[in-house]
């Protein structure tokens, strides 16, 4: 039996031991953290990343939770609508609707499908030699600990330093320009707000505001400012508030029903510079840290569950790890980081401060039809699992 050994207990690296494990694989899992549960607020899961989950053998569990409904689109601060798409030709196009779940949710239906014995967590690893297999890792109660594998799976994210020691040459992630605040509001406040299913994201000048109605009952949302890096560490749900306080209805709303503890404030930064191969030796990069994407096209998580699978597939397709990892590299590299510019790209418009550019740019999204918004994602959304991996049952 092959074995592997996942860097990282998030999402790329509970959905990478989950891909192995259906191809027979023997998987370890180390993460960093002591704590289970990540912090964190919603997250979009676009159809890609559902067609990756069924492959996983996690779809039936999200699609137990209920299918997102509704319209999305972009707004103007003032609310006035540019671009409208009812969420369910998503479904209808893609074959999978998108669904709009709390962070540690997604967690939750990875790590069900592992046993509690896959991942070891308080383990930090601080070195692998990819000639050999081999980790050392420091777990949280003392010592030092090396274990060898047939393949090291990176899945150490952004800032990931198992990337820095494979490619010392790397100048690593590159600041977007901008910040971001997240919060989730709790349902009843979400009901006495009365807000319905409506995902939103509102274009200002160099700030945005994203709704996003959680199928849970909770309202996730995120606000984006142009900023230096490391600034307004110390601003508070106030603060925020005050910016936001010209915006559409139910912004200033939603702040006001925020928690102050809930409030996460996040530096962006992405993977501009493309690594040369997502291998080196016997260790493959995946998710952040093969490909960070800015969070403009929701797509860093997906992208991670479509390694994953892909990982997998690999692995129960081929018998030998070279040819698994070569055709990972092959199947994984182009696509990620075309996403990974596109990302960065729409970022920045989506940012443009200057009254003149964004007064130009909201026109030219209010001459965009829904079906051609559709046709312009369509390439990212209908990602499925090749039809050469062996499917799971089938083993
Ligand atoms: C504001 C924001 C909003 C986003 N929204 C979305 C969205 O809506 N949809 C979407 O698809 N994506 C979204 N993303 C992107 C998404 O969060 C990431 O792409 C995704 O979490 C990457 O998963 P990962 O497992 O690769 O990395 P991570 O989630 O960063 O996991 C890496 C893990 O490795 C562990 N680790 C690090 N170093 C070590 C070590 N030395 N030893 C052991 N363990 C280690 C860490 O503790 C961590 O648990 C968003 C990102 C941001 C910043």
């Amino acid at each position: 039996m092959s074995t592997a050994i996942v860097v990282g207990g998030g999402i790329g690296g509970l959905s990478a031991a989950i891909g192995l494990k259906r191809a027979g694989w023997q998987v370890t899992v180390l993460e960093r953290s002591e704590e289970s549960r990540p912090a964190g607020a919603g997250l979009t899961l676009a159809p890609n990343a559902v067609r990756a989950l069924d492959w996983l053998g996690v779809g039936a569990r999200l699609r137990s939770r209920g299918m997102s409904q509704g319209a999305a689109g972009l707004r103007a601060a003032s609310g006035r609508w540019l671009l409208r798409v009812d969420l369910g030709e998503l479904h209808s196009r893609f074959g999978a609707s998108g669904y709009l779940l709390h962070r540690a949710d997604v967690h939750a239906l990875l790590t069900d499908s592992l046993h509690l014995d896959d991942v070891h967590a308080g383990h930090q690893v601080t070195r692998v030699d990819p000639k050999t297999a081999t980790v050392t890792c420091q777990p949280a109660t003392g010592g030092s600990r090396t274990m060898a594998a047939d393949l090291v799976i990176a899945a150490d994210g952004l800032h990931s330093p198992l990337r820095t020691q494979l490619f010392p040459q790397h100048p690593g992630p590159a600041y977007a320009g901008y910040l971001t605040w997240r919060g989730v509001v709790p349902a009843d406040a979400r009901a006495a707000i009365g807000l319905g299913d409506t995902v939103t994201e509102s274009w200002g000048r160099g700030q945005r505001f994203g709704i996003v109605p959680l199928l849970d009952g909770r309202v996730y949302w995120f606000a984006t400012l142009s900023a230096p890096p490391g600034s307004h560490t110390t601003e508070g749900i106030e603060g925020v508030a005050r910016r936001f306080r010209q915006w559409h209805d139910p912004i200033p709303r939603l702040l006001a029903a925020t928690p102050p503890e809930a409030l996460l404030r996040h530096d962006i930064y992405s993977l501009e510079t493309p690594l040369p191969s997502y291998v080196s030796g016997r260790v493959v990069l995946l998710g952040d840290a093969a490909h960070a994407l800015t969070p403009d096209l929701g797509q860093g998580a997906c992208q991670a569950l479509e390694d994953a699978a892909t990982l997998g597939g690999l692995a129960a397709q081929h018998g030998d790890v070279e040819s698994v990892v070569d055709a990972y590299d092959r199947a994984r590299r182009e696509r990620t980081q075309r996403l990974v510019r596109a990302s960065a790209q729409h970022g920045r418009i989506a940012q443009w401060s200057h009254p003149v550019a964004a007064a130009i740019r909201n026109s030219l999204v209010r001459l965009t039809s829904p079906s051609r918004y559709l046709r312009t994602v369509s390439e990212t959304l209908s990602w499925s699992p090749d039809p050469a991996w062996p499917a799971p049952e089938s083993r």
